[in-house]
């Protein structure tokens, strides 16, 4: 196979998030096989390439890295019954619709949430998912297939439900699982999937999903075989005050104390949320290299308060952007949360405290940081070229000064190209991979049928 090559030429603005904050203009990437050889600057004796892209109008960035997701929840945006509610009301309206969902709802929502995100400027995705209703044991194997249908490098975790409400639990318990059986296929798809090589295309976590969903014992359990394989640790932790209620109520510990007495404290995992946590936890959290995805849409969305980023990267905790699942956001725009975790901590903390590029270092180098990848989040010879160009000609960019400031100051546009893996998954502005018109009616569909009598938009025949 001769080596397939990329070259993008007469880039205007090319952001390259390394360790100098190196911003070029009138630049050149060139890519093999899927791996950045050379950046530079002029258009003077380019390597010639099997494919050539012009960026003379375009600011490009590492590829947008989305640290925390529930992609099944594309099926459920906007649900009136949880328009106005709080985490664990929201949960309550949401599981029984949640408890019907399927192979093939799973797969048309991940590739419908996945479209979204590569429109948006993502390349590498993270998927938690813990539902899985019985009899139907092959929801991360249709998400797996689906990523690789659009092309996108994704990070499915193999979430889990064990503790229902006849125990204490949350979730009601059609949609939790045995711990065996939880375990048992968490060994399963990292065997079948689980790729560490450089370049991995998919990586499997293990993602217990809550502490009041399920037990400390499977915690240490998912701790050990994660171990055992060398695969990393999620799940949703110190997000909103119930939660810690609740641990304090059920196991007299705080969230924090609970995880580490589980064997979680390391530099292998990273937590969703993580709001509540006080000085001393962030401090405890930076030693020991945990990561933080913050989904600051989500956070507001569902009240639940804001994450202290700022202290937690301080004290040496990787901090990602994550758009959180759809049916707390309800959009999965990369760019948007991005602008979202600026705009929070401006208010929060002041304008001098997160700076555009800070956000978007978060947003790239920070979640690659997350899911303990170092070769993707930044636009250097060796790491994959993974790369999104934004086209500054629109309406809401122009007048626009500094390129790299616009992206996050102006209002969140549609990714111009997508490259993943050196592949172009997005041209102007339409992804290549899939037809999309098609994959949004079946989707439509699905989001009908599973919400039963609930309303919902139209449904073209
Ligand atoms: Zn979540």
């Amino acid at each position: 196979m001769p080596n397939q090559s990329l070259l993008i030429r007469d880039i205007h603005t090319l952001v390259m998030m390394d360790a100098d904050d190196t911003v070029l203009h009138n630049a050149y990437l060139y890519a093999e096989d899927g791996e950045i050889r050379q950046v530079g600057t002029g258009s003077a004796r380019l390597p010639e390439a099997d494919r050539v892209i012009s960026g003379r109008y375009s600011v490009a960035i590492p590829g947008l890295v989305n640290t925390h997701h529930h992609l099944y929840q594309t099926l459920t945006r906007a649900f009136a019954a949880a328009a106005d509610a709080e985490l664990f009301d929201w949960l309550r309206a949401l599981y029984p619709i949640w408890a019907r969902l399927d192979e093939e709802s799973v797969h048309t929502a991940a590739l419908a949430g996945m479209a979204e995100l590569a429109l948006s400027g993502c390349t590498t995705t993270t998927d938690h998912h813990y539902v899985f209703p019985r009899g139907h044991a092959n929801l991360i194997d249709a998400e797996i297939a689906a990523a690789r249908r659009i092309g996108m490098r994704f990070h499915p975790t193999r979430g889990s439900m064990s503790v229902g409400k006849s125990k204490g639990g949350l979730p009601p318990d059609s949609v939790v699982e045995s711990e065996a059986r939880i375990l048992a296929d968490s060994e399963r798809l990292i065997r079948q999937y689980h790729d560490p090589r450089p370049g991995s295309m998919v990586q499997v976590a293990l993602a217990p999903c809550s502490p009041f969903s399920v037990s400390p014992e499977l915690m240490r359990r998912s701790a050990d075989l994660a171990a055992r394989y060398n695969v990393r640790l999620h799940t949703h932790l110190a997000e909103t005050r119930d939660e810690e209620a609740y641990c304090l109520a059920r196991f007299g510990k705080r969230p924090l104390d609970l995880l580490e007495d589980c064997g979680w404290l390391g530099p292998n995992t990273w937590l969703a949320h993580g709001i509540y946590f006080n000085r001393r936890e962030i401090t405890r959290l930076g030693r020991a290299g945990v990561g933080i995805a913050h989904c600051p849409t989500s956070n507001m969305r569902l009240g639940s308060g804001c994450a202290p980023v700022l202290a937690l990267r301080r004290a040496g905790c990787a901090v990602g952007i994550g758009v959180d699942g759809s049916a707390s956001n309800d959009s999965s725009h990369m760019l948007a949360e991005a602008r979202q975790a600026l705009l929070l901590h401006r208010l929060r903390h002041g304008a001098a405290a997160l700076g555009v590029r800070e956000a978007l270092r978060m947003a790239t180098a920070g979640g690659a940081r997350c899911l303990g990848r170092d070769d993707i989040g930044t636009l250097e010879a060796g790491k994959r070229a993974d790369i999104a160009m934004f086209d500054l000609r629109g309406a809401g960019y122009s007048g626009a000064g500094d390129p790299v400031c616009a992206l996050l100051l102006c209002a969140p546009t549609r990714v111009e190209t997508l490259i993943i893996e050196g592949k172009v998954i997005v041209a102007d502005g339409q992804l290549q991979t899939l037809a999309l018109d098609p994959l949004l009616a079946r989707h439509r569909r699905l989001a009908r049928k599973l919400v039963g009598g609930a309303a919902t938009l139209p449904v073209p025949d």
